[in-house]
């Protein structure tokens, strides 16, 4: 399974295989993350973010919903006035 890290010397993703960055040189000794982890990390942020979206949506069309109300109630209670 190939995997991918960050070099700790320039915060580049490389192959976890090479022992040093092709980049800066720094020796590689730190953690491996795999790729399929990345992978699921990218894919919840996704997820939360989409969930967040639609939360949010919602919430729109409930006040809305409720502004629609108070507005039809305030018209109901002008027309009650100018009929007297
Ligand atoms: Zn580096």
């Amino acid at each position: 399974m190939q995997s991918v890290c960050v070099c700790r010397g320039c915060g580049r993703s490389i192959n976890s295989e090479f022992l040093f960055c092709p980049w800066c040189g720094c020796e590689q000794l730190q953690v491996i993350v795999p790729e399929q982890v990345i992978e699921a990390v990218f894919s919840r942020i996704e997820h939360l973010r989409i969930r967040e979206r639609t939360n949010r949506i919602s919430k729109l069309e409930h006040e809305l919903n409720d502004l629609e109300a108070e507005l039809s109630r305030l018209i109901t209670a002008s027309e009650k006035k100018n009929e007297r």
